[in-house]
């Protein structure tokens, strides 16, 4: 029925526009990058702002295809979120994520956490519980090592069954993060009912001082706000020693950006850890 489809798309709709054709090009290559295995992980550190200790990863996904040549998350994340394609991608992602960095933190002889975005598809299956206690069992990375990180607009579609589902991850010790928190409009009612751990400050969240309130209160009032309600606050995308210094003043816990690493290869990633151990 598939090939049927795909076949009246050719001979009948010859004005498909190119970003149509470009968008099934990218589709139809999706589909078996997963099989070919075409997909890696880089990881970005994360560093607490006191110690400036790396504490965490970023498991961020890289897709070189075949046919197209290496893709950003941005361009196909989406795609592989309206076909349904993000819950086979994201169940490797975890397996992966959670796997390597078992293995990392026995070689390194400490714990490391490893963030692993999930997207709303694939928190509304019905399995998904289930999957991360399985991996978690697979892999022998302890729970408390494993980081989800949730965007708003996921949180909020059913919130009754999210909040059912997020108290039984808590069970379980795995560590919950709002992703992008700021970007969004869906208020902070979430907070109160949802057992989070952690907020991560999207970029634009530090960068824009257009308003009434400079910037710098902005970030400390959340900050403020995040800490009385016992999560801690992450910063993305920081990217200069300015940024760094306005998020330390305004008591920010972790960052995360270019300005300490890019997201790397695990190989680059464990000669980067071994040179900042020892520098
Ligand atoms: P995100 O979760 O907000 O990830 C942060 C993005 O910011 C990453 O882009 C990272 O490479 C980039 N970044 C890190 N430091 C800096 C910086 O200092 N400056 C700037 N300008 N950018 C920085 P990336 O890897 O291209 O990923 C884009 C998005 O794709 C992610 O945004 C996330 O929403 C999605 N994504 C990536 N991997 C996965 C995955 O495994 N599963 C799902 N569901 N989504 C993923
Ligand atoms: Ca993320
Ligand atoms: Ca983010
Ligand atoms: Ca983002």
């Amino acid at each position: 029925a598939k090939r049927a489809g795909r076949n009246r798309y050719r001979f009948f709709e010859p004005a498909m526009t190119l970003a149509a054709q470009a968008r099934m090009a990218l589709e139809m290559a999706l589909r078996p990058a997963l099989a070919r295995s075409e997909f890696e992980l880089h990881y970005q550190p994360r560093v607490d702002l006191r110690t400036m200790r790396v504490v965490g990863l970023e498991a961020l996904l890289r897709w070189n295809s075949a046919d197209l040549g290496r893709v950003s998350p941005g361009e196909f994340i989406g795609i592989a979120e309206e076909t349904g394609l993000i819950v086979p991608i994201g169940r490797w992602v975890l397996e992966e994520a959670c796997g390597q960095t078992r293995r990392l933190i026995e070689r390194q002889g400490r714990a490391i956490r490893v963030s692993v975005n999930v997207s709303a598809r694939q928190l509304a299956q019905a399995g998904f519980v289930d999957e991360v206690r399985d991996v978690l069992a697979r892999t022998g990375l302890p729970a408390a090592c494993l980081e989800l990180e949730l965007t708003e607009s996921a949180l909020i579609e059913d919130m009754a069954r999210t909040a059912a589902m997020l108290d039984e991850l808590r069970v379980l010790g795995v560590k919950l993060a709002v992703d992008d928190f700021g970007t969004g409009y869906s208020g902070l009612a979430y907070l109160r009912r949802l057992p989070i751990d952690i907020l991560k400050l999207d970029r634009s969240f530090v960068l824009q001082d257009d308003g009434r309130i400079s910037a710098f209160d902005f970030v400390k009032a959340f900050v403020d706000m995040a800490h009385a309600l016992r999560l801690s606050v992450v910063a993305e995308g920081v990217e200069t020693a300015d940024v760094l210094e306005f998020l330390r003043a305004a008591d920010c816990d972790e960052v995360q950006g270019y300005l300490m690493a890019r997201p790397m290869p695990l190989d680059a990633l464990e000669a980067w850890l071994d040179a900042a151990t020892e520098g």
